[in-house]
């Protein structure tokens, strides 16, 4: 069986440097050369989390557009990087850009820092003009509409090397994307809008296989679960969490905890099996399951998973990218609800939350593992792991469905301690601070749209859902501390015509 994976070892970009046969053998040889020290440094930039392969230096219509075909057909190749080191005429590169299905980044660099002044001759200008070169490669690509992301600057600048490697984890996120399979155990909640969508417009945009199965199938497998797997499981769990006495072995409600172990166990397999990375579930439908999952589905989020509570499929497709694109980075990414509010004036929090599902992978402090009654559902008391988020910087990120296209909205925040302690509280939650304020940031999101279920990043900031928003065509509202109630209303509605214009084009 396949286990899901989230790392990024097996990932590349392929270096892509333009030129043409008019500047002759040493030249050429000058620009392959450099344009490999560049590659190479690059690749073992801390910044930038996967392969970076140098190709051999394009000089014709006819490679270029082979090398465009050969990186669509390599799925371990998740974007290309492109420099024109010399004048590389640009209807070179039409066919190449037009079959080009992967994300591309135009890196607008030199290979030396410091002009010599003293020595500058006209072999020098030949060889270093990328100032002009990436000027006619950046005239094709708009003219072309192609999207990417262009970066400015010398490769041993630090920013230019984030902002790459930021890059380079939105492309992996778009990797895992366009090959993801999503199962939904029952539908969506009764009645509620926001988690509704277009699914077949989904797999077209994303990529992404949005598709239903009987809770039951997933009930037989978690019942499947055999004596020894739970209680090697149930041993992990007394040993990487805080379990209240009445679930330990010997408590008197210990075969709840075996029973939310089983329903860990069958939920993997039925997921491992049938090769998906993203999963809902719906409080309303669990056929013959006997508890919510609730334990099961938090540490399958911080295992890589991406999920949805109530047949929220979108916010599962968030959180299963969120979670690749911060792959190997401190922090993680969870399902997330806004739920209620501290309105002190000027203090206001955001404390957010869920029935149970939120991802340990938030908090780097000891869970405690607890069972306590769930009011809705009408089933046995769930397990769950009850934490607070870490202290620091994070995003929410929400999808909404606006008829003719996704809408993705992110707001930057900062986790913060909770005021006081929150003892009668049972699930896992974070509180957090919303930029630029919490008048501004509450009034932006209800004028978006934008959902109550978010995935919340502790791992990845804005840049890199913008990157990704790009990648994936797809409209992304950010409010931050720039954002102005005024101005973000105006981008709402210019986006209406904007994305309704650009789709037609
Ligand atoms: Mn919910």
């Amino acid at each position: 069986m396949p286990t899901l994976s989230t790392t990024l070892d097996h990932y590349e970009v392929w270096f892509l440097t333009g030129s043409q046969n008019l500047y002759g053998e040493d030249t050429l040889r000058q620009v392959a050369d450099q344009s490999q020290e560049i590659a190479r440094a690059l690749g073992a930039s801390s910044d930038v989390p996967v392969k970076v392969v140098w190709k051999p230096v394009l000089k014709d219509s006819e490679s270029i557009r082979r090398a465009a075909l050969d990186a669509n057909a390599a799925d371990n190749v998740i974007g290309l990087i492109a420099w024109m080191h010399t004048f590389s005429p640009a209807k070179m590169w039409i066919a190449g850009l037009d079959a080009l299905r992967k994300p591309l980044l135009h890196l607008h660099t030199q290979a030396n820092v410091e002009l010599p002044w003293a020595e500058i001759d006209f072999d020098f200008m030949n060889l270093n003009q990328a100032a002009h070169g990436d000027r006619e490669f950046g005239y094709i690509q708009t003219r072309l509409g192609v999207a990417r992301k262009t970066v400015v600057g010398h490769v041993s600048n630090p920013v230019v090397s984030k902002s790459i490697g930021t890059w380079t984890r939105a492309a992996a996120g778009w990797a895992a994307s366009r090959s993801m399979k999503l199962a939904r155990f029952g539908d969506n909640m009764r009645f509620v809008a926001v988690t509704e969508g277009d699914k077949t417009e989904a797999e077209l945009r994303f990529g992404v296989q949005v598709n239903s199965w009987p809770v039951n199938e997933l009930a037989e497998a978690v019942h499947a679960a055999s004596d020894a797997d739970i209680a090697a499981l149930v041993a992990e769990y007394e040993d990487l969490y805080d379990v209240v006495p009445e679930l330990r072995s010997g408590g008197d409600r210990h075969d709840s905890l075996r029973y939310g172990a089983a329903i860990e166990l069958g939920l993997k397999s039925f997921l491992e099996e049938g090769g998906f990375g993203a999963f809902t579930t719906n409080f309303e439908d669990l056929g013959a399951l006997r508890q919510l999952p609730g334990l099961a589905v938090q540490r399958l989020m911080a295992q890589g998973y991406g999920f949805g509570a109530e047949g929220d499929w979108k916010t599962a497709i968030l959180v299963r990218v969120a979670n690749v694109m911060g792959s190997g980075l401190p922090g993680g990414a969870s399902l997330m609800e806004d739920y209620t509010y501290d309105l002190t004036p000027g203090a206001e929090l955001i404390l957010g939350a869920h029935m149970l599902e939120v991802s340990p992978s938030l908090t780097t402090s000891r869970a405690s593992l607890e069972i306590h009654p769930l009011g809705i559902g009408g089933k046995k008391d769930p397990v769950r792991l009850v934490f607070n988020a870490d202290p620091g910087p994070a995003v929410v990120v929400a999808m909404s469905d606006m008829r003719d296209r996704f809408r993705l909205v992110a707001n930057v925040v900062e986790v913060v301690e909770p005021t006081e302690a929150l003892p009668n509280l049972p699930v896992g939650r974070a509180v957090w601070r919303p930029e630029p304020d919490f008048q501004t940031a509450a009034a932006a999101w209800l004028t978006a749209g934008a959902a109550h279920h978010t995935v919340m990043s502790t791992a990845v900031g804005i840049e890199v859902f913008h990157d990704f928003a790009e990648i994936a065509r797809t409209e992304l509202l950010v409010i931050d501390k720039a954002t102005t109630l005024r101005d973000f209303t105006r981008e709402v509605r210019w986006n209406q015509a904007y994305y309704r214009l650009a789709q037609g084009l």
